[in-house]
């Protein structure tokens, strides 16, 4: 009957078009069947085969996760020292490194590997972490038990330690293609015996670059434990992969959609940040019309006064349309209509601008901007909103993250994105809107950018460090051919890469 079907259909939207696994507890994660209700973009609906790939993991997982025998099995073969082969079960292990932002990325990045290497991802999830994100599994868990976990100091290991992949293949600890790392001109073979466990630092430093060949992949493939510790999105990295190239395309035939299903996925706020994410979305940002999320990232290395960053971006406002409504000096020229009730608003009805920044400079000045000026053209009201200004990041503190990702959140919940360019803060808001968004440039050298701004080619992150200068199989992982085929350099940053 019309009342089952509408039912069910609801139900398929909640769990974004089968994305979602159904039958896990709505209040124990409410974000997980309630955030469609506030997403205004769904450019995207996942593939068949992505949907078959993710059943298949969360079984695996299941079969695997922690708590199983098949996990204390593969502990036991971890602390042997050695990977032997025919193990059931072969794990990521996932490490902070970074802010929110770039942890969100390494972590989706960290399940595509998975998903493609038939791997287990777990997380190592620091304190300052503890209650940020919900099991994003049905029937088991992802966090990694740290108490009885064989390898020491985990979070304290950093971009290069011994056990890193390139210091291995140095010390000849693994071998590819019979015994030089410099000559892997075919298939490779790692010789026995194969460690238990590799570090793979694949942050900003990129320690280990040569992960990114197809012929690593093969030796990497023998490890049963991979720990990984990256702040990048590293997926467009994988794509010039070989080995991955068929797989990639049949999960995602649009290469723009990768970021934003693997984050609606994989991240779902926990009760707490839901919480702050609701009371503020119905408090002031659901009764306008339209939402536009402002994010104003200031690095150390291209900082300008603030005069200079509010200018840009009311320059790259009007270089694109008017993302924020226009004012008029003119206030008789106002065409808002207000009811007898004193309700009211523009032929544009009326827009809310939230605005996430560690400082409350932008928030000062637009906000005084239209108190003080009615928008143009039937514009309507414009509230203007900002939930925190800590003034300093402060990852080491659960509170603090909490609020960030209720901001990030908050800024998905928007029709339209104005980030800040090399955030991934800003990437990771557009992804989970499924927005291009228009990208603040970076005032490189302090130096005001001549163009204030550009949209967006794709809602995809940028890689900030691709694996530039490594060879695979005598050829660049980073050249020319991949760029055209799977990538392009990025709108704010000509070293970056992103998919598209
Ligand atoms: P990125 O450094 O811009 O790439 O983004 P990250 O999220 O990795 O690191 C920045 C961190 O600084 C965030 O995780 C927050 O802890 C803090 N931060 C930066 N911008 C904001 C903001 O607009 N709001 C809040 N609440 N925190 C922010």
């Amino acid at each position: 009957n019309a009342g089952s079907n509408a039912t069910k259909g609801r139900a398929a939207d909640e769990l974004f078009g089968g994305l979602l696994a159904p039958g896990m507890d709505r209040w124990s994660c409410r974000s997980r069947y309630q955030s469609s209700w506030y997403y205004k973009h769904f450019p995207y609906t996942p593939s068949p085969h992505l949907l078959r790939k993710l059943r298949t993991y969360e079984a695996r997982h299941r079969r695997c996760g922690p708590g199983t025998p098949l996990y204390a099995k593969s502990v036991e073969q971890l602390k042997s020292g050695r990977s032997v082969e025919g193990m059931e079960c072969s794990y990521i292990v996932w490490l902070p490194f970074e802010g929110l932002g770039n942890r969100m990325l390494s972590m989706v990045s960290g399940f595509l590997y998975a998903l493609l290497t038939d791997r287990v991802l777990l997380v190592a999830m620091p304190p300052d972490s503890a209650d940020l994100f919900c099991e994003p599994f049905p029937g088991t868990t992802w966090l990694l038990p740290l108490e009885d976990f064989p390898v020491a100091n985990l979070f304290g290991l950093g971009p290069s330690p011994d056990i890193s992949y390139t210091s291995l293949l140095n010390n000849k600890k693994i071998v590819v293609d019979g015994g030089d790392p410099a000559n892997n001109a075919t298939a490779a073979v790692a010789a026995p015996p194969v460690p238990s466990y590799v570090y793979v630092s694949l942050g900003w430093q990129m320690t280990d670059g040569p992960f990114f060949c197809g012929e690593h992949q093969l030796a990497l493939g023998q490890v049963n434990w991979l720990l990984l510790y990256s702040d990048l999105y590293f997926v467009p990295s994988l794509y010039p992969i070989a080995e991955f190239q068929d797989e990639l395309r049949r999960l995602f035939p649009s290469k723009e959609s990768a970021s934003h299903l693997l984050l609606r996925y994989l991240i779902h706020p926990a009760n707490t940040v839901w919480g702050l994410v609701t009371r503020y979305y119905h408090s002031y940002l659901a009764p306008a019309t339209k939402r536009i999320g402002v994010q104003i990232r200031m690095f150390g290395h291209s900082s300008i006064p603030v005069d200079d960053m509010y200018n840009q971006i009311l320059a790259c406002s009007r270089q694109e349309h008017n993302i924020l409504p226009e004012t008029d000096d003119d206030e008789a020229a106002t065409t808002v209509t207000v009811t007898s009730d004193g309700g009211g608003s523009g032929n544009n009805g009326s827009t809310a601008i939230l605005i996430a920044s560690l400082y409350g400079d932008y928030y000062e000045r637009l906000r005084s901007r239209y108190y003080e000026h009615a928008a143009k053209d039937g514009g309507g009201w414009v509230g203007v909103f900002q939930p925190t200004h800590d003034e300093r990041q402060a990852t080491e503190n659960l509170a603090h993250n909490q609020k960030a990702l209720a901001e990030i959140y908050l800024l998905s919940f928007s029709e339209e994105l104005m980030t800040s360019g090399l955030s991934t803060f800003g990437y990771v808001s557009s992804s989970l809107a499924g927005v291009r968004p228009t990208i603040l440039l970076t005032a490189f050298d302090h130096k005001v950018p001549e163009t204030p701004c550009r949209r967006a080619v794709s809602m995809e992150p940028c890689n900030l460090t691709p694996p530039r200068g490594v060879e695979c199989r005598g050829k660049a992982a980073v050249d020319g051919e991949d760029l055209a085929a799977h990538v392009e350099v990025c709108e704010d940053f000509h070293d970056g890469v992103k998919l598209f």
